[in-house]
């Protein structure tokens, strides 16, 4: 059996967790919350990071820190996880998603522009399989028309656009360490990055059940007190210390990533572009190989494509349902425009098992069961 996944483990997390467990302090915000913190300031070359116990949790204090109100709008793509539009939902956003594009999957920033109205307060923006969003042309947008920019990279961290850290463009976005994302802090974590300094001193009290600890701590103030509205939105130390283990090894990860992304891509080519379609990385861009996807024919094909490989022990599988056909997203947003590809394009994909350490053996065995369950089918 090849599962879809395995989460990431390079050697150190256990010493690091270890150590975490005894000292003398395990809650939030210590020795390795600030090594993590400090990693990634300077790695993303960013002004600001928060570690919070999920990414679900970093898009919520960015909806705090929006200020977003009941009746304000929110463009998104339809084509997410739940979380991108649940954290603005939560604070009364109505949900206006808008058209991806088949080449990424991800939104059409061609379309962003129209399904902006008076009461549009953000986009997010979401890098699907790492893949980055046309960043450019979206922040153009978000400066003529005066609207946040968020960035949901929870699949996204070590990808770039144009030479710039995916996370650091938005004027907020976050990241993911779950157990099914590149890196982990054992099993759920999340960072918020904070790229317009305006947002700094609200995301340390909000984090901070809305209080001003975070000063007091760093002798700022004499006590500290509640001064705002806020939640728990700290990690402990033992997600801090799991995730620093990684972040030591997060190149050895990447790269190890991307081949196994490029040996898929070179043993399944040939299938191109009658039988299946392979994922696109953008011009001047650079991908983090989060998720290698083919696409099919349609729904049809995709069912009898995944019961061979589910035969074969391969752990192959679909990805999102559009929010906008769920329960929830008709009751809660609306889709801009023409659903020309979201619905279509979801439904051809399939992802195909990555994960640190899966062996040459294991690649080789997914692209050729691939392989024989598209080429006998097409006969
Ligand atoms: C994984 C994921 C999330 C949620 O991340 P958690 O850390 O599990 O809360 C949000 N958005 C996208 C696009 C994701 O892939």
């Amino acid at each position: 059996m090849i599962p879809f996944n395995k989460p990431p483990y390079t050697g150190n997390e256990d010493k690091y967790v270890m150590s975490a467990m005894r000292s003398d302090k395990m809650s939030g915000d210590g020795e390795f919350t600030i090594k993590c913190h400090k990693w990634f300031e300077e790695n993303l070359g960013c002004k600001k990071v928060l570690l919070t116990p999920s990414c679900t949790q970093a898009l919520e204090m960015a909806a705090l820190l929006l200020n977003v109100q009941e009746g304000d709008e929110v463009i998104m793509p339809s084509y997410t996880f739940v979380s991108t539009a649940n954290a603005f939902v939560l604070r009364g956003a109505k949900i206006v998603f808008v058209d991806i594009r088949p080449d990424t999957m991800n939104i059409n920033e061609e379309l962003i522009e129209a399904a902006i109205t008076e009461k549009t307060i953000a986009i997010v923006v979401v890098h699907y399989a790492g893949i980055p969003c046309e960043m450019d042309t979206i922040m153009d947008i978000s400066r003529r028309k005066s609207v946040y920019v968020v960035e949901d990279a929870a699949q996204g961290m070590m990808s770039q656009y144009k030479g710039r850290a995916l996370g650091t463009i938005g004027h907020l976005a976050a990241f993911s360490f779950h157990e099914t994302k590149n890196y982990t802090s054992g099993g759920e974590g999340g960072l918020l990055i904070i790229n317009d300094v305006k947002f700094v001193g609200r995301a340390e009290i909000i984090r901070e059940k809305g209080t001003n600890r975070s000063q007091f701590f760093r002798g700022m103030i004499d006590k500290y007190t509640w001064v705002d509205i806020g939640s728990s939105y700290l990690p402990g130390e033992l997600q801090a210390a799991y995730l620093y283990g990684q972040l030591e090894q997060s190149e050895v990860i990447n790269a190890a990533r991307l081949s196994i992304w490029d040996s898929y891509y070179r043993g399944l080519k040939d299938l191109t572009p009658h039988l299946i379609e392979l994922p696109i990385i953008p011009d001047m861009c650079a991908g983090n190989a989060h998720m290698f996807y083919i696409k099919v024919l349609n729904i049809e094909v995709r069912g009898i494509i995944l019961d061979i490989l589910k035969r074969d022990n391969i752990g192959a599988v679909f990805h999102y349902i559009p929010l906008h056909s769920s329960p929830a997203g008709r009751k809660l947003g609306s889709f801009h425009g023409d659903d020309k590809y979201t619905t279509q394009e979801s439904e051809r994909l399939i992802r195909l098992p990555i994960w640190f350490g899966m062996t040459e053996l294991e690649i080789q065995c997914v692209i050729e069961s691939v392989r024989k369950a598209i080429i006998s089918y097409s006969r």
